[in-house]
């Protein structure tokens, strides 16, 4: 069978596949590139763009204002704020203690703190992108089986396409799969993982008043409560469960776990009136031992996937997405400069990139796992230290700064 040849095949056409083909397309154009991208489950054939109208049960990300500011960049903004829910104000509280902190977006002379954004929203104008991003071909439905690397020049990648045998050459391969085609594993790449034995339950309710943007994160000891503002009464909850309390939840009916959600939250947001379909996640940290190799690159979930808790994740992928375009296009600028040829599986090149992007995984994922770890231990006397450090929080200006700032992603 003929092998296709690509400058670069980006596996995976999720929120960070997608998006990276996006960053790519000006370098891709001034060099010439072909690049594809492997999808095995495009998005549903919905209605337009023009028309789209959010389901109330769509699953929602939150963005923090620095990802706005890489979609001003990549010209998707325009497009992406229709259904973008602006977050103006956060209130973090400590059940069963009185701290309680709240953040608000005019301290930070912003429009929002960060967005809300339907999945679905952001798959529609990624995909949107991404038929526009002309270097790149998408091949879906497809999935690829193997990628082995039996020269220091290229990958071959082997899967299918529509049910027919594919296969493909490319110099440099993106597996922006999310860790779930057992690839990483094939390459004998390993994860550290850290298994919190908990369930996150996500799912749109509706509230009896306005919520007038704002996001609440409640933290008590069996797992912390986050509620995002959504369009109209609508909001985001992700609840944090053991597992055991999950598997009870998921036998409750609508009625049932309103009224457990509303006894956990209390009534600062006002009462839960509508819950929509529940989806439930197990909950680990894992982050890759490697994230690059000659002529590789994980990205996204299948380098580091986090707690929810602090909505972090994409916010860390997408710029780990935008600073590997710019690496890319700076040592193709000083190949051009020194008169050599440039290959984008450089392994120089990529481990330089990964270097220093060392630093912000190590922060955003320290930061979420410290929320869970300071917030999960229920003795009396902690509870007072984070309620005095809750509301120290409210009093000492640099110490907020520097939450909003995490959680701003800037
Ligand atoms: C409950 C929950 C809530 C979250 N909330 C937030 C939040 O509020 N804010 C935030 O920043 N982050 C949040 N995250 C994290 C965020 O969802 C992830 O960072 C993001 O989905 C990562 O996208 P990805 O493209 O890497 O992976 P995925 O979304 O998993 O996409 C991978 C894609 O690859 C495709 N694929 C897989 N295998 C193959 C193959 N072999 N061949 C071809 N295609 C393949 C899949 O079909 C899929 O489309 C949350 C995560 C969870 C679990």
């Amino acid at each position: 069978m003929q092998q296709q040849e690509y400058d670069l095949a980006i596996v995976g056409g999720g929120l960070v596949g997608a998006s990276l083909a996006i960053a790519l397309q000006p370098l891709a154009e001034k060099l010439n590139w072909k690049i594809c991208l492997i999808e095995n489950q495009p998005p549903r054939d919905e209605p337009s763009i023009k028309d789209w109208q959010p389901s109330f049960d769509a699953r929602s990300t939150a963005i923090s204002w620095g990802t706005r500011l890489i979609y001003e960049q990549l010209g998707l903004w325009q497009d992406l704020k229709e259904h973008a829910n602006p977050i103006k104000h956060i209130q973090i509280t400590d059940r069963g203690f009185l701290g309680s902190s709240q953040l608000h977006n005019t301290e930070q002379q912003v429009a929002a703190l960060g967005y809300v954004v339907p999945n679905l929203w952001l798959g529609k104008v990624l995909w949107q992108g991404l038929a526009a991003a002309k270097n790149t071909q998408v091949l879906a439905p497809a999935t690829i089986h193997y990628v082995s690397f039996p020269n220091p020049e290229q990958a071959f990648l082997e899967g299918e396409l529509e049910d027919k045998p594919l296969a493909l050459k490319a110099k440099l391969v993106i597996l922006a799969d999310g860790g779930r085609s057992g690839i990483k594993q094939q390459l004998g790449i390993a994860d550290d993982v850290h298994d919190y034995e908990q369930t996150a339950i996500i799912a749109n309710v509706r509230m009896s008043k306005p919520h007038q943007s704002w996001a609440y994160e409640r933290f008590a000891a069996d797992g912390p409560m986050a509620l995002l503002p959504l369009a109209g009464r609508d909001m985001a909850l992700v609840w944090t469960r053991t597992n055991e309390q999950a598997a009870n939840d998921a036998v409750l009916g609508d009625a049932e776990f309103l009224q457990a959600i509303q006894k956990s939250f209390g009534n600062r947001a006002g009462r839960f009136q509508k819950v929509g379909e529940r989806f439930a996640y197990p909950l680990k940290k894992v982050r890759s031992k490697e994230q690059v190799r000659q002529n590789l690159v994980l990205l996204g979930n299948t380098a580091h996937y986090l707690h929810p808790v602090a909505g972090q994740g994409y916010n860390l992928a997408i710029r780990g997405v935008i600073t590997l375009a710019e690496a890319l296009a700076k040592g193709a600028q000083q190949s051009r400069e020194q008169g050599l040829a440039f290959h984008p599986g450089d392994l120089p090149l990529l481990e330089k990139w990964q270097a220093a992007r060392q630093g912000d995984q190590a922060g955003v994922i320290g930061f979420s796992h410290g929320l869970i770890a300071l917030f999960a231990n229920d003795t009396p006397l902690l509870g007072h230290a984070r309620a005095a450090g809750l509301i120290g929080l409210n009093l000492t200006a640099p110490l907020r700064r520097w939450i909003t700032a995490k959680a701003m992603g800037v």
